[in-house]
C-alpha cells in the first residue's frame, strides 16, 4: 500500500487516470513542455487507483478506424490514426485497415462519410451495389455470404492495436521524458482556492497534492470524479430543432459485449493468407441461429470481428445494450472481467457467432469453440453519446471519450497543446456548451450508440 511518500506536495500538473487519455496526455505534454522549454515530464504527476490500463483502454477491442457519420469526428480520428501510425511498434499497432459494410438504409450515410474522406485525403474505397459488394468480399474472402450489404466502405487506414501492450508501450514513452505514474493512490477531492472556486489541489488517499492544472481521464468512472468536481447530474439539452429537453442526465452507462470464439487465429485470414482488415457488419436482414435456427432479431443488428494474436482467437463485439439505471447506481468496480454483473452471457455467444456465420462459412457450426472466459465493460456516455473535451472549475481538464476513447489516442496531443494554450479546433466541436446551445453531432442510422 502506498503511503504520502509517493507524491510530491506540488507539481504543475496532476492527470488523473493511466488509460490512453491519460497517458497520451501525459506523453505529449512532456514533449510540449521540453520543446518550449518551460520545462519537462517531470513537471507531470499521472495518479491511478489501480494502475496502468486498469479501466477501459486494457480491455478494449482495440479497433482504430475512421468511419464515423460526424464531420467533426472523422477530423479528429485522421489526426488520430496518424499518432498510432507515428510509432506502430511501441503502440502494437497492426494498420490492417478497417471494413464498415452496410445495408440500403445506412447507404446515404456511408456515402457522405467516403465524400468527407476523399476531401481530407484519407485513404478508402467505397463499393456501392448489392452485387459488386458481394463481389468485392468474395475477392478478400472466398467464403463470404452476408445478405443484405449493399455498400463496402474500405478505409485502407486504421486497423487495431493490442490493448494492454498499447498502454504500456505508451507508458514506457511517457516514463523516458520523466512522467511519473503512481499506482493504487485514489483521487477522492479537489482543493479549492480561498477567494474562487478554481481548483487548485487534489485529495488523495494517501494525502494531497498542489498542482496548477488537473486533467481528468478517468474512463467509466468520470461520473464519480464528475461528483466531485460538484458539476451538474443533469443538464438541458437543445435538439438540432430548436427544441429544449430539461434535466437530461449527464451520465448514461452502457454495457459493451465483446468475445472471443477461440479457433486458431489464421482461419480469419484473407484469400492470399494476408491478415484481413477489421470487418464491421450492419444489416437489417433477419439473423438465425446457427445452432437451433430459430430466429434471434428481425431488426437491424451490426457486429465487428477480426483475427488477432493478442486474444488468440476471432475477437469483436456486437451492440451494446443500455444499463437502465441512474449513473450513480451503477456499480463500476470492480470492473470489466472482474465484475460479475456486466460480462458478456450465452446470448451474446449466440446472436454473435450466428452473425459471423451469416457473414462467413467458415465460422458455421464454430460455437463450441467460444472461449468460456469474461468479457467486455462498461462505458460512460453523455448525452450525445459524443466526447466532451473541456475545461471545468477553471484548471481542470476532463476528457470524457463516450465510449469512443482506445482509438483517439491523438487527443492527449490536442489537449497537450491547449494546455500550452494553443486551442485545437478539431476539439472545440466537443465543448460541454453544444448541450445548451444545440450544436450536437448529427445521428446516422447505424444501430450503434458511437457511430
Ligand atoms: C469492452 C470495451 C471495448 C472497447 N473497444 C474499443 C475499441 O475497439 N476501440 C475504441 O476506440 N474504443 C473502445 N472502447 C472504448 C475505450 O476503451 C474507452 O473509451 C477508452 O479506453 C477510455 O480511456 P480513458 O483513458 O478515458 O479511461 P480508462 O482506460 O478507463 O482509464 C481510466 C483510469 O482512471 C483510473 N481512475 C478512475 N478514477 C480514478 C480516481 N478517482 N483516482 C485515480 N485514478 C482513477 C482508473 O483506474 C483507470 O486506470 C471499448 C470499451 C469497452 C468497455
Amino acid at each position: 500500500m502506498p503511503d504520502a511518500t509517493v507524491l510530491s506536495s506540488h507539481v504543475k500538473f496532476v492527470i488523473i487516470g493511466a488509460g490512453v487519455h491519460g497517458l497520451s496526455t501525459a506523453y505529449h505534454l512532456a514533449l510540449e513542455l521540453q520543446a518550449a522549454g518551460k520545462g519537462s515530464g517531470r513537471d507531470i504527476l499521472i495518479i491511478d487507483k489501480s494502475r496502468v490500463a486498469a479501466g477501459a483502454s486494457g480491455i478494449a477491442c482495440g479497433v482504430v478506424r475512421n468511419n464515423y457519420f460526424q464531420p467533426a469526428m472523422r477530423e479528429l480520428m485522421a489526426e488520430c490514426v496518424a499518432v498510432w501510425e507515428s510509432d506502430p511498434a511501441a503502440y502494437h499497432y497492426h494498420p490492417v485497415g478497417y471494413m464498415q459494410l452496410s445495408p440500403e438504409a445506412m447507404h446515404a450515410d456511408v456515402a457522405s462519410i467516403a465524400q468527407q474522406q476523399r476531401e481530407i485525403g484519407y485513404d478508402s474505397v467505397f463499393i456501392e451495389g448489392a452485387a459488386d459488394s458481394s463481389r468485392y468480399m468474395k475477392g478478400i474472402f472466398g467464403d463470404w455470404q452476408a445478405k443484405g450489404i449493399t455498400s463496402v466502405l474500405h478505409e485502407k487506414k486504421g486497423g487495431y492495436a493490442n490493448n494492454r501492450a498499447s498502454m504500456e508501450g505508451l507508458a514506457g514513452k511517457a516514463r523516458a521524458l520523466g512522467v511519473r505514474i503512481v499506482d493504487g493512490v485514489k483521487v477522492v477531492g479537489f482543493r479549492t482556492g480561498s477567494n474562487s472556486g478554481a481548483v487548485t489541489g487534489v485529495d488523495t488517499t494517501v494525502g494531497p497534492v498542489s498542482c496548477d492544472c488537473i486533467v481528468v481521464g478517468a474512463g467509466p468512472w468520470v461520473p464519480e470524479v464528475w461528483k466531485m468536481l460538484d458539476l451538474p447530474r443533469t443538464i438541458d439539452v437543445r435538439a438540432p430543432d430548436g427544441k429544449l429537453h430539461r434535466d437530461i442526465p449527464t451520465w448514461t452507462y452502457w454495457c459493451l459485449e465483446e468475445g472471443t470464439l477461440g479457433v486458431a487465429p489464421n482461419l480469419g485470414l484473407t484469400n492470399d493468407g494476408k491478415m484481413p482488415p477489421v470487418v464491421h457488419v450492419d444489416t437489417d436482414e433477419p439473423l438465425y441461429s446457427d445452432v437451433t435456427g430459430n430466429l434471434i432479431t428481425d431488426e437491424m443488428w451490426g457486429i465487428y470481428y477480426k483475427p488477432d494474436f493478442n486474444f488468440n482467437g476471432i475477437q469483436g463485439g456486437g451492440m451494446p445494450y443500455r444499463i437502465d439505471k441512474p449513473a450513480d447506481k451503477v456499480a463500476v468496480d470492480p470492473y470489466g472481467v472482474e465484475s460479475k454483473e456486466f460480462v458478456t452471457g450465452p446470448a451474446f455467444r449466440e446472436m454473435w457467432c450466428s452473425a459471423l456465420a451469416f457473414c462467413q462459412k467458415r465460422y458455421e457450426g464454430k460455437i463450441a469453440q467460444w472461449k468460456q472466459e469474461p468479457s467486455g465493460g462498461i462505458g460512460a456516455f453523455t448525452p450525445d453519446s459524443f466526447p466532451v473535451f473541456d475545461r471545468f472549475r477553471e484548471t481542470v481538464y476532463v476528457i470524457a471519450d463516450s465510449n469512443h476513447g482506445y482509438k483517439m489516442i491523438g487527443v492527449g496531443k490536442l489537449v497537450a497543446q491547449e494546455l500550452m494554450g494553443a486551442p485545437s479546433r478539431l476539439l472545440e466541436p466537443f465543448r460541454m456548451s453544444r448541450f445548451a446551445n444545440g450544436k450536437l453531432h448529427p445521428t446516422s442510422h447505424s444501430p450503434f450508440p458511437w457511430s
